[in-house]
C-alpha cells in the first residue's frame, strides 16, 4: 500500500438529504416540486390536481380495516377501487402521489379504468408501519379522458395508506422540465427536502447530481422471497412457542435469604444466599429438566437442590460477559422425580458470588420431545434457520445469530460528521473519511447500490452485533490511504483497530485508492463478508452451509489451485463476488505470494503442500470465468447478488464511471 505526500484532499461539504433519484429525465424536478409541496402543505395547488382519499371509496376486500391516519388490509389480497369521476381527467399523463408508511417493500398494482398500468406504486418503504405518513410520486401513467375508476390491488400484504394525489404531468407548476443533469440545489432547499422520511431509510448524499442519478434501488426477487419465508419460519417459531407454555413451568420464588433483590433478575449481594421455588407438577409428569436463563461478568457456578437431593454443584457456569444485558440460557437434566405433591428446588452457592438470574424453567421432561428442545433452540435464533442446523455450524456462528449472544443495534447511529461524509443508502451507511479526495461518497455508492439489492441494504441497519462488539448497524468505512489512515483512527472503534482493508463487525473498512486508480475490488471484496454475516444472521443461517458446500466442491476440484479463494468458505465468497461484479480482481492471477516466495515453492498452509509447487495462480479475472469454471458458485453469488451487468464490461464503464 503506497504512502504518499500526506496532503489532505478532502473538504467539508454540506450533507444534503433526499429520496433516490428517480431516473425518468426531465420531469423528475417537476415531481420533486409537487413533493416539496406536500411535505410542507398536505396539497397540490396545479390545475387538474385533485386528492383522492377514503372518502372516494367504492368499494373494497372484505379484509379491509381503518385507523385514523391510514387504512389497510388484514391479510393479503386487499383491493380497492377509488371514484375519480370528480377529477374530471383530461386524456394524458398524469403523476399519481401517495402518503403512506411502511416497513417492508409492497407495491401496489395500478388499473385506471380498468386498464392495468406498468408502473407499479408504493414501491418505496419508510421504514415503519405506523405514521408518520411519507409521500412520495409515481408515475407518470396514462389516464383518459373523464376517467371514473382508480383501483389498486396486490396479491401480498397492503401499505398503510392515507391519502392519494392525482395530478397532470408537466402541467406547469412547478419548473419546467430542465434539462439533465439538474444543477445542485442550495443548502436551503436541501434542508427543507429532507422532511418526510424517517432517518436512515431514505437515500442521503451530497455530490454530483448526474452520478447520483445513477443510484437505483434495485431489487432482487430471490432475495425478497427468502426474506418472506424467514419471516413465515419466525412465526412459526412463535406459535410453537406459545403451544409449548403449557409444558414449560415458570415458578415464582417462594423463600429467600435476606440478601436477595427480586427485579427483572434475582440479585444475591455477598455470598450465602439461597434461593428457593416451589412447584407442583400432575402426578404424571416423572422426571424434569431445569433451564435457567442468567448474565455473569464471571464464572459463577451455583448448586441446584431438587427435593432437598444436590443435582450438582457447578451449573451456570459460563461467564455472559456483564451483568445485566446478556443472557444466557441453560437447560439441564433430566432428572427423576419422586411422587409428592410439591417439589422444592434451590439454588445456592457453594461459597461464592450468584450469577443475575432471569428466568427459571421447570420442564416435563416426558414432554419435552426434539421439537420442544428445536423450538427452544429456534426461540434464540434472531432468524431461524431454513433446515435443521448442523451443530458444528450453529458453534460456528452462535454469536451473531442468536438474540442472547447480540445486542440492539443503535437505532440512533449517525456518523461522526466532524470525521465521516456519509450517506444511508436504504439503511447501508457509506462512512467515507472526510481525509479521502472529493467524489469519493458518490462512487462508492454506485457501486455498493449497484450489486447490493434493496432487501440486503435495509438489513444492514438492523445487525446485531456480537454482545462484545461496538453495536450495529452493519457499514461500510472508507478510509484514505494517502495519509495512511487506520481503523482505528475511526471516532467510533477501539484505537488498535489496524489497516485499512479488512472486516471488523460491525464494519466493512476499505481504501479509497481501491476506487479511485484501482478496480472497485477490495471495496466489493470487504462488503460481501458484511453481506455474508446479514444474509446468515437476518435471513437465513443456513446460507452458511450452502456457501460451505459450495467452497468444499470447488476445493476438491482443484479449479482455483492456490488462489486466495480457496483458503475458506469466507474468502471464497467474497473472492468469488469480486469475479460476479466484474471488478476484475488481479488475486487469481496472483496465486499465493507465500508459496510464490517460499524457497521450496510451498507455504505452510496445509491445502498448498498437496498441490504442484510454485505461485498456483489461475489466469482468470471476471463474471464469465466465474460461470465457466464454477457454476455452483455462480449460481450462490447469483441469488443474493445484482448482476451490474449481463456481460463482463468493468463496474466502471457499465456505470459510466
Ligand atoms: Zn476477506
Ligand atoms: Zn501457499
Amino acid at each position: 500500500m503506497g504512502c504518499g505526500a500526506s496532503a489532505v484532499e478532502g473538504q467539508t461539504v454540506g450533507l444534503s438529504v433526499e429520496k433516490a433519484v428517480n431516473s425518468k429525465a426531465g420531469s423528475t424536478a417537476e415531481k420533486e416540486n409537487f413533493l416539496k409541496s406536500l411535505k410542507s402543505n398536505g396539497s397540490i395547488s396545479a390545475s387538474g390536481a385533485f386528492h383522492v382519499s377514503r372518502d372516494d371509496l367504492i368499494s373494497g376486500a372484505d379484509n379491509l380495516f381503518g385507523r385514523e391516519e391510514y387504512f389497510g388490509f388484514d391479510g393479503k389480497d386487499g383491493w380497492v377501487s377509488f371514484d375519480i369521476s370528480k377529477g374530471s381527467t383530461k386524456r394524458g399523463n398524469y403523476w399519481i402521489f401517495v402518503n403512506y408508511c411502511i416497513g417492508d417493500p409492497r407495491p401496489l398494482c395500478v388499473y385506471i379504468d380498468g386498464e392495468e398500468q406498468q408502473d407499479k406504486i408504493t414501491t418505496d418503504v419508510t421504514g415503519t408501519y405506523s405514521p408518520p405518513l411519507t409521500w412520495f410520486g409515481y408515475g407518470p401513467f396514462s389516464f383518459p379522458s373523464g376517467a371514473s375508476e382508480l383501483k389498486l390491488t396486490t396479491d401480498g400484504y397492503w401499505p398503510h395508506v392515507g391519502s392519494l394525489y392525482i395530478v397532470p404531468a408537466g402541467a406547469g407548476a412547478g419548473a419546467p422540465p430542465p434539462p439533465a443533469p439538474v444543477s445542485r440545489p442550495s443548502p436551503a432547499s436541501n434542508a427543507n427536502a429532507a422532511g418526510g422520511g424517517p432517518q436512515g431509510l431514505n437515500v442521503a448524499f451530497d455530490g454530483d447530481q448526474a452520478v447520483l442519478a445513477k443510484i437505483q434501488r434495485r431489487s432482487h426477487p430471490k432475495v425478497r422471497e427468502a426474506i418472506m419465508m424467514a419471516e413465515e419460519r419466525k412465526a412459526k417459531i412463535r406459535e410453537i412457542m406459545e403451544g409449548l407454555q403449557v409444558k414449560l413451568f415458570k415458578p415464582t420464588r417462594t423463600e429467600g435469604t435476606v440478601n436477595i433483590q427480586d427485579g427483572e433478575m434475582i440479585v444475591v449481594s455477598g455470598k450465602n444466599g439461597a434461593y428457593e421455588y416451589d412447584f407442583s407438577l400432575g402426578a404424571s409428569v416423572k422426571s424434569v429438566r431445569i433451564s435457567i436463563s442468567f448474565a455473569s461478568g464471571d464464572s459463577r457456578p451455583v448448586v441446584l437442590t431438587l427435593d432437598g437431593e444436590i443435582l450438582g454443584t457447578s451449573f451456570c457456569k459460563d461467564a455472559t460477559g456483564d451483568f445485566s444485558t446478556t443472557a444466557r440460557e441453560r437447560t439441564y437434566g433430566k432428572f427423576p422425580l419422586e411422587q409428592r405433591d410439591t417439589h422444592t428446588l434451590k439454588i445456592s452457592t457453594e461459597d461464592g458470588y450468584f450469577p443475575h438470574v432471569f428466568n427459571v424453567y421447570i420442564l416435563d421432561s416426558e414432554t419435552d420431545d426434539d421439537e420442544l428442545l428445536d423450538a427452544r433452540d429456534a426461540d434464540d435464533f434472531i432468524t431461524p434457520p431454513s433446515r435443521r442446523f448442523p451443530h458444528p455450524f450453529l458453534r460456528e456462528i452462535r454469536n451473531f445469530v442468536s438474540k442472547s449472544w447480540t445486542q440492539e443495534p443503535d437505532r440512533d447511529f449517525k456518523p461522526d460528521p466532524s470525521f465521516y461524509n456519509s450517506m444511508c443508502l436504504d439503511g447501508l451507511w457509506i462512512c467515507v473519511s472526510k481525509a479521502c479526495r472529493p467524489g469519493t461518497l458518490e462512487r462508492a455508492a454506485v457501486l455498493v447500490s449497484s450489486y447490493l439489492p434493496v432487501e440486503i441494504r435495509r438489513l444492514f441497519l438492523e445487525w446485531r452485533a456480537p454482545s462484545y462488539r461496538p453495536r450495529g448497524p452493519f457499514r461500510l468505512v472508507v478510509l484514505d490511504n494517502k495519509t495512511n489512515q487506520k481503523a482505528g483512527d475511526c471516532p467510533e472503534f477501539p484505537d488498535d483497530w489496524e489497516g485499512r482493508n479488512g472486516t471488523s463487525n460491525p464494519a466493512s473498512f476499505t481504501s479509497v485508492e481501491d476506487l479511485w486508480e484501482g478496480q472497485g475490488s477490495l471495496t466489493v471484496h470487504e462488503l460481501m463478508h458484511g453481506v455474508d454475516m446479514i444474509i446468515r444472521q437476518q435471513i437465513d443461517p443456513s446460507f452458511m452451509e450452502d456457501c460451505d458446500n459450495c467452497h468444499k466442491r470447488i476445493c476438491e476440484s482443484e479449479v482455483f489451485l492456490k488462489c486466495y479463494a480457496r483458503c475458506n468458505r469466507h474468502e471464497y465468497l467474497a473472492e468469488i463476488t469480486t469475479l460476479f461484479c466484474n471488478t476484475y480482481p488481479q488475486s487469481f492471477k496472483a496465486g499465493c505470494y507465500e508459496c510464490t516466495h517460499a524457497s521450496d515453492g510451498c507455504c505452510n498452509f496445509e491445502p498448498h503442500k498437496s498441490l504442484p509447487k510454485g505461485k498456483g495462480s489461475v489466469d482468470i479475472d471476471k463474471k464469465s470465468d466465474l460461470k465457466r469454471l464454477d457454476p455452483e458458485g455462480f449460481e450462490l453469488v447469483n441469488n443474493w447478488i445484482l448482476p451490474i451487468s449481463d456481460g463482463d464490461e468493468h463496474w466502471k464503464e457499465t456505470l459510466g464511471l
